[in-house]
């Protein structure tokens, strides 16, 4: 019989204190809940007399969707952890570290990264993060790498793949993303003032063929193991570090997918600016950044994938004549694919970000709407025939 039961604070600090090393013998532990409790329960514990503290992340047995529940599978605790620990492993440093796991209680022990702040937050308040796209580039080129057929055995990658097959994680992905924003669905949710751009999503047949292709390789491609969630409220920052967390919807999928993630929520923030930037010249130099930080994420990301797959490549196949360059143009097309998908759910979805939500003034959160919408369209219609990382810059800009 399962021992599962969601964890008071008491016995969160009671698993938190087993922990070696982390926490002093004497000095209480205190604890606090600070999950947004949709999902998982997220119990921060401390040791106010030494400063020491940790994460117990467990999670729940349902999802409250639109105020309802539905059950929602443990195992993504599992996942989840599993995915930290080998994330961690192919990049180093930009995880943090899990000092316990119980499949059982479906949860995690790890790295208290109070110190950071989550980006989402961070852009929105205007913090500069001169490090973050050398180091997310890093994180992506090499996870996605090792854990793809050119980085990694085959055989050894198919067994890995099957243990990350995460079908009820990947089913709300395949269902908020790629489904419900095209049609009138119940669980889209967005503002009156955008009734007709919604309308127009669901009538646009060159947008829904795009979609459906986009949808398929998201179902069908185990290109590498994905972060597969990898917003900006699933990064903790500083200016000179980077860590990445909340690995639950891991799953062996196309790798443009966990790029896009990174780039579309840069680019919703890019849209938000239409509040969030004082003046016009400070909307100007704020959105400079923000495009400066997507060219250096996509050329970072190139330069270092490349240079793995030249030292790293497994087999002989991988070292074809054009195939490097071919893979890579594909992996551009896909990015630009996903990153447009995930910006339209943003908008009329039922997740938004609060880059967008939060802007007060109802006319002026409807521009950046506007602006996420046309850029998120733009770049899933024309996914399939860009080559350059500066014809999706350009395509961002003409809308702001
Ligand atoms: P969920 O899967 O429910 O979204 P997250 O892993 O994103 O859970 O965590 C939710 C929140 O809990 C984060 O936004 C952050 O505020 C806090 N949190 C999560 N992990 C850590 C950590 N390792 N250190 C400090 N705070 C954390
Ligand atoms: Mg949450
Ligand atoms: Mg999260
Ligand atoms: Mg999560």
């Amino acid at each position: 019989m399962s021992n599962y039961h969601p964890l008071n604070e008491a016995e969160a600090i009671r698993i938190a204190k087993s922990i070696a090393g982390i926490f002093s013998a004497e000095g209480e532990l205190v604890c606090s809940e600070i999950g947004d409790g949709n999902l998982n329960l997220v119990f921060h514990v401390t040791q106010p007399s030494t400063g020491a503290g940790v994460i117990v992340k467990q999670a729940l047995p349902y999802a409250k969707v639109v105020g309802e529940s539905w059950p929602l599978t443990l195992d993504r605790a599992r996942i989840e952890s599993e995915a930290l620990r080998i994330e961690g492993r192919h990049a180093p440093g930009l995880v943090p570290e899990v000092y316990y796991t119980d499949h059982e209680l479906a949860l995690t022990v790890m790295e208290d990264l109070s110190s950071h702040v989550i980006m989402r937050r961070g852009l929105i308040e205007g913090g500069v993060y001169p490090k973050f796209a050398d180091d997310i580039s890093e994180f992506l080129a090499r996870t996605l790498f090792f854990t793809s057929d050119l980085g990694m055995n085959q055989q050894e990658k198919k067994t890995l793949a099957a243990s990350f097959s995460n079908p009820e994680l990947c089913k709300i992905t395949e269902d908020l993303i790629f489904d419900h924003p095209y049609t009138d669905a119940d669980t889209n949710s967005f503002d009156d003032h955008l009734k007709e751009e919604a309308a127009l999503l669901w009538s646009d047949q060159e947008l829904h063929l795009e979609v459906a292709l986009l949808r398929e390789k998201f179902l069908t491609h185990a290109q590498a193991l994905l972060h597969g969630d990898l917003h900006t409220g699933s990064i903790f920052i500083t200016p000179d570090s980077t860590k990445i967390i909340d690995p639950e919807f891991a799953y062996f999928g196309p790798m443009g997918f966990d790029i896009g993630a990174v780039l579309a929520n840069l680019l919703l923030n890019f849209a938000s600016q239409e509040h969030w930037s004082d003046n016009d010249s400070a909307r100007q130099a704020r959105r400079a950044y923000l495009i400066e930080t997507v060219r250096d994420i996509w050329t970072g990301f190139e330069r270092k994938f490349r240079a793995l797959w030249d030292a790293h490549g497994v087999d002989r196949i991988a070292r074809t004549a054009g195939y490097q360059d071919d893979y890579m143009q594909r992996l551009l097309q896909d990015s630009v694919g996903f990153a447009g998908s995930k910006m339209v759910r943003r908008i009329v979805g039922l997740a938004h970000v609060a880059d967008i939500d939060k802007i007060p003034e109802p006319a002026v959160r409807g521009q950046a709407q506007v602006i996420a919408l046309a850029i998120g369209k733009s770049l899933i219609k024309n996914n399939r025939k860009l080559t350059s990382i500066e014809q999706l810059i350009d395509i961002a800009e003409s809308a702001a």
